[in-house]
């Protein structure tokens, strides 16, 4: 089968390696789709250091099933299947535990079926326990942010406010249920909140795209007692808090992330049936498709995220190459 490997910052090659071999509790999966994930950007940059060359990268994976492992019984050939992946799917199969698979309709489109990042918004909305008609913000609404906007609303929610400088960005939270949208650089967001809340303050701010600013403004959003929910992908240099404040704010602090493997799995599929049912809309989402030996220039488009970038997505509809 044809796989891109990383082999060095910004040079995946395309190689042929051999079909892998699914053990007794695996399944053998002929990819469809293969999400372009943030956090890989950070290793194809260069940026994440210590880290080994080659790298067989890639987790966002959906696909058809090709064979079985003998063991595996609630999966067959020629199922549809989304998956929790660790990492190999940028290649024309790849292999899961059958306890990661979730079994899609057979009309579900693949490039709309990405596991992962799917159930890293859903873990996040779950662990902020939003309860009915709080009023939530999230600062820095990329794909993930969109993702949690209508988990929120799924859920209860009550104002909705998206937060992000990317015009494109927030004419889709919008579109997707945002009761609020605002851009930083055009007006100022925290007298914008108190108005909103009648001097409040948001009951739960998440902070979503990883860095110190976002980290600051969504700070300055939370209500006293309110809960302030760190989810965006920290790296580099570390962050600065002013922690007099928060203490005296009293903000329940919350990780957004997971790393138990079974609430990922949790949290997929209940993402991947509220995409089913239609109350989570992926479509708009998906801005960018690329084929397998378009790779390089994939990573580079998702790492300028121009505006008008939400998600791009290997995708193996047409085959791997042109
Ligand atoms: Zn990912």
């Amino acid at each position: 089968m044809m796989a891109a490997i990383l082999q060095k910052p910004r040079h995946f090659s395309l190689e042929q390696h051999p079909l892998p071999k699914p053990r007794y509790d695996e399944v053998l999966v002929r990819t469809r789709a293969s999400g372009i994930c943030t956090s890989e950007l950070d290793m194809w940059e260069g940026k994440a250091k210590g880290l080994e060359f080659p790298r067989f990268i890639g987790h966002e994976p959906s696909g058809i099933v090709e064979s079985v492992g003998s063991d595996v019984t609630s999966i067959s050939v020629g199922d549809h299947v989304a998956a929790w992946s660790e990492g190999k799917s940028y290649a024309e199969y790849f292999v899961s535990r059958e306890s990661h698979l979730y079994k899609l309709r057979q009309d579900t489109p693949f490039e709309q079926a990405l596991g992962e990042p799917i159930a890293c918004a859903v873990n996040g909305v779950r662990k902020a326990d939003v309860q009915l008609n709080d009023n939530v913000c999230i600062v820095g609404c990329g794909f993930m942010g969109l993702i949690m906007l209508q988990v929120f609303k799924a859920n209860g929610a009550g104002l909705l406010a998206a937060i992000d400088t990317r015009e494109s960005i927030l004419d889709l939270a919008k579109q997707l249920g945002a009761t609020h949208i605002m851009n930083p650089r055009r007006v100022n967001v925290k007298k914008a909140v108190l108005e909103i809340t009648e001097g409040r303050g948001m009951d739960i701010g998440v902070e979503g795209s990883g860095r110190q600013e976002t980290l600051d403004m969504t700070s300055e959003l939370v209500r006293m007692e309110g809960k302030l929910e760190v989810f965006g992908y920290h790296q580099g240099e570390p962050r600065k808090v002013d922690w007099a404040y928060w203490n005296w704010m009293a903000f329940q602090i919350i990780n957004g992330h997971t790393r138990s493997g079974h609430i990922y799995v949790e949290g997929m599929k209940i993402g991947l049936r509220l995409l089913e049912d239609r109350k989570l809309n992926m479509k708009p989402l998906i801005t960018h498709r690329f084929r397998l030996d378009e790779i390089n220039n994939a990573f580079e488009i998702a790492s300028a995220k121009e505006e008008g970038f939400v998600k791009g997505v290997i995708t193996f509809e047409d085959g791997w190459r042109s």
